[in-house]
Order: structure tokens, then C-alpha cells, then sequence
């Protein structure tokens, strides 16, 4: 009945996440409220770490993109459940370090991360540094051997492979910020530079083809790519690269009608491939490196709001406001993105208009979608918006001086406070 199996609609006809019931969620920490279901999201984790297992003999890696929800807390559940992390900046990687995330595990991400990010990273011992470019290969071997190190390193590379999805979130092809291209011979100068550079050790290859992804086709066919350089690399300088990092993309449910595959079913295809090309090549298989970040957290998450003003437009359309909106969930606005929303009080009731539901800024674009199926409501309704787990609280801000809303991980019918609500005070905190 909804897009996640960790919802459901209990006797009073009130929508429950994880047990819990949203009403009394919303009672007790107030709303706009973030919830997220624990179970869901180690169940997410133990799909892609089992497929792994079960196809490719263990020989790989799942490292969770943080970027897509970073906190304490998730950082935690993400090492109980033996994956890697990966982070995008100086926070990300304070955030699962603060959280006691041992650093090599850690992938380390990021088209111009600054000189003080990489000493960071080079000081914590950090896993993985992701290296998107000359200037930044060269910056780090020089860091590296003035600490007396030697940073193990990842190329970014461009596998040229067109994900289908929105412009905006597609990452693949050469005209991208990120990464080196295969085509113009870019990437094999960069391995080359690297295999010279003190300070620098190449242990392998990443790709992250776009996100939002349904289909296996691109993936495989990113993954038979980075095999060919793999080779390629092999013939040319004599060295075996020992990690392939496809990155992460896999799509999750949004809508009804989205059909994403069972996460278990990519490595299938990707073990299957990487291994005929190997084969046929004559190199060893790599450790296979998986970087989900929407499709472990982006299912498990609601966001819970209280209806304010209903105005009926004739002949137009109505509009539902909430008490959050673009701060809390920017996603409509950048990406016309959509969801599914239901008014959580009155779950069991159909829904029988169409509204736009409009957040709460000074900003005509600040909807949390439009022509969206509803039940009838008035305000001091709670509303749910379904699949906001992911990029929402983590592409949060306090445009208009609006406070963060709160975080609640819900499991088996217990609410946990993870991330506290911001307060006026936390607004002017920095302010001089
Ligand atoms: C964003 C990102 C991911 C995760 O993408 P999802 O679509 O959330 O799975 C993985 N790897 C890299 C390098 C990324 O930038």
C-alpha cells in the first residue's frame, strides 16, 4: 500500500512508521519532524552487504555516501552494520570521526576539497582519498610527503556511461565536474602521474555514473569499462589495481508506481560482468567498492508536518500550506522532484482532491510538490510526505531563519531523538 514496507496505518486510522504512531511522534517532538525507520535502514544495509557475499565472494566493500543523511547516529548504525562511509567534505568526515567511525574505512570524496580538508583527512589516517584532479593529485602528494605519508588514493573516472536521469543529478559523461575522462586519454595521464608522484600510493579506480538509477544496464556497462582501463593500466604500466569503486545511484521508491530492482540484484550483475572481463583480459578480479546513499536511508525517512491555511483557488488549484517546506526539503525546487503525501491523522481515509503543497517561506517556489493526491483536510491536520530520508534533512537550511527541524529514528515502537531541534538561539549562535 505505501512506498515503504516500514509504514503502515494502525486502528485509529493514524499512519505509524516503524511501530510508531505519527500523531503521538508528532505530539511529543513537535513538527515539522524528520522520522526515520531503524530497521529499514539496516535492512538496506545488510541487502547490499549480503549480495556481495552471495556473488562476488565477499570480495568487496559497501561504504554508505553520508551525504545523504550525516549524523552521529547514522554513523554509528552504518559501522554496526560493517560498512564503509564514504564523506564529501571536512564536516562529513569531523561527523563520522566524532561518532568514533574508525578512518580507514573512510572514502574521502570531493571535486576541489581544500588543502586544510586533505591534511585532515592525511592526519586521521583516512582510507581512501577519491582524487578528482591534477592540481589536487599533485597538492596531496606534496602534503602527504611533507607529514612523511603516503596517501592511498582512488582516480575518479569519467566511464563516458549516460545514466537517463535529471540533468541535474547526472555525473557521468565528460562534460561533468568531476573526475577524469577516459576518451581524451586524460585518465591514463593521470595514472600516470600518479605511479611517479611520491606520497601517493594508486590503489585503484572509481566511477559514480548519476543516481536515481532503476535499470542494471548502466551500471554493468560502467563496470566493463572500468575493467577494460583496469587492463588497460595493466598492459601499459605493469601494475594490477586492486579496488574498482562503482559509486552509487540506485533508485528507491518515491512514488506507487516507481519500480526500483531489490538491491541485492545489482551485485549480481556487475560480479557477473566484472568477472568476464577479467577473465578475458587476464587480470585478477578487484575489490569491488558499492556506494549506496539514497537507497539506504531516502525509504526510511518521513517527514511529518502540521497544515496550516488551505486556499482553494477556483478553477486553479488549492494550496495546502505546511509548516516547513524548501528548508527542509529543498528537493522540489531544485529538481521538480516528486512525492507521495497522505494526511497522517486520517490515514485510512481515500484521497480525494489534488493540491500543491507549498512551504512556508517567501518564495513562490517553495512547494513540496503540485498536483499531488491528498485526503480533504483543514489545519492543525498532520501531514506526512513519504521517502524523505534521504537529501533532505542533509540539504537542509535556515533560509528565512527558519530552525532545522528535529531527527527521530523510530525502532520497533521506540522513538530515539537523534538530532536535537534547532532554536532561535541556534540562529544567531555565529552572529557578531
Ligand atoms: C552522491 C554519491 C554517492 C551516492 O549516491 P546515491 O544516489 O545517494 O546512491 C556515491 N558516491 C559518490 C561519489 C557520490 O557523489
Amino acid at each position: 500500500m505505501f512506498v515503504s514496507p516500514c509504514l503502515d496505518v494502525n486502528d485509529q486510522g493514524h499512519l505509524t512508521i516503524g511501530g510508531c504512531d505519527t500523531v503521538e511522534l508528532a505530539q511529543q517532538f513537535g513538527t515539522p519532524l524528520y522520522v526515520m525507520d531503524e530497521s529499514e535502514i539496516r535492512r538496506a544495509c545488510a541487502s547490499y552487504r549480503e549480495s556481495i557475499e552471495r556473488y562476488y565472494d565477499g570480495k568487496g566493500l559497501v561504504a554508505y555516501a553520508s551525504k545523504a543523511f550525516s549524523c552521529k547516529a547514522i554513523c554509528r548504525v552504518i559501522l554496526e552494520e560493517g560498512l564503509g562511509l564514504d564523506v564529501v567534505s571536512g564536516g562529513e568526515l569531523y561527523t563520522a570521526l566524532s561518532a568514533g567511525f574508525p578512518p580507514e574505512k573512510l572514502f574521502f570524496h570531493g571535486n576541489n576539497k581544500t588543502p586544510q580538508e586533505l591534511r585532515e583527512a592525511l592526519e586521521c589516517g583516512v582510507g581512501y582519498i577519491v582524487v578528482d584532479n591534477v592540481f589536487e593529485l599533485e597538492l596531496l602528494g606534496e602534503l602527504a610527503s611533507s607529514q612523511g605519508k603516503t596517501a592511498n588514493i582512488l582516480l575518479r573516472i569519467k566511464p563516458g556511461v549516460d545514466a537517463h536521469t535529471h540533468q541535474f543529478i547526472r555525473t557521468g559523461q565528460i562534460d561533468s565536474k568531476f573526475g577524469f575522462a577516459l576518451e581524451t586519454g586524460e585518465a591514463m595521464a593521470a595514472v600516470e602521474r600518479a605511479l611517479s608522484l611520491t606520497g601517493i600510493h594508486l590503489k585503484g579506480l572509481h566511477c559514480h555514473i548519476g543516481s536515481q538509477i532503476f535499470d542494471r544496464e548502466p551500471f554493468e556497462a560502467a563496470a566493463e569499462i572500468m575493467i577494460g582501463f583496469l587492463a588497460d593500466i595493466h598492459d601499459r604500466w605493469g601494475r594490477e589495481l586492486e579496488v574498482l569503486n562503482l559509486g552509487g545511484g540506485f533508485g528507491i521508491k518515491y512514488l506507487s508506481d516507481h519500480n526500483p530492482i531489490p538491491y541485492d540484484k545489482y551485485m549480481e550483475g556487475i560480479s557477473r560482468v566484472v568477472k568476464q572481463a577479467c577473465a578475458q583480459r587476464g587480470i585478477a578480479t578487484p575489490l569491488i567498492v558499492m556506494e549506496p546513499g539514497r537507497s539506504i536511508v531516502g525509504a526510511a525517512g518521513i517527514t511529518l508536518y502540521t497544515v496550516g491555511g488551505v486556499k482553494e483557488i477556483p478553477g486553479i488549484r488549492t494550496y495546502v500550506s505546511v509548516d516547513g517546506g524548501m528548508t527542509d526539503n529543498p528537493r522540489y525546487i531544485l529538481y521538480q522532484s516528486e512525492y507521495e503525501a497522505l494526511i497522517a491523522n486520517r490515514a485510512d481515509q481515500p484521497k480525494d482532491t489534488v493540491v500543491t503543497v507549498a512551504g512556508r517561506c517567501c518564495e513562490s517556489g517553495d512547494l513540496i510538490g503540485e498536483g499531488m493526491p491528498l485526503q480533504r483536510t483543514q489545519p492543525g491536520d498532520l501531514m506526512a510526505v513519504l521517502s524523505t530520508g534521504a537529501y533532505n534533512y542533509s540539504m537542509a537550511s535556515n533560509y528565512n531563519r527558519v530552525p532545522r527541524p528535529a531527527v527521530v529514528l523510530v525502532w520497533n515502537g521506540t522513538p530515539r531523538l537523534v538530532i536535537r531541534r534547532e532554536c532561535y538561539e541556534d540562529l544567531v549562535r555565529n552572529d557578531l
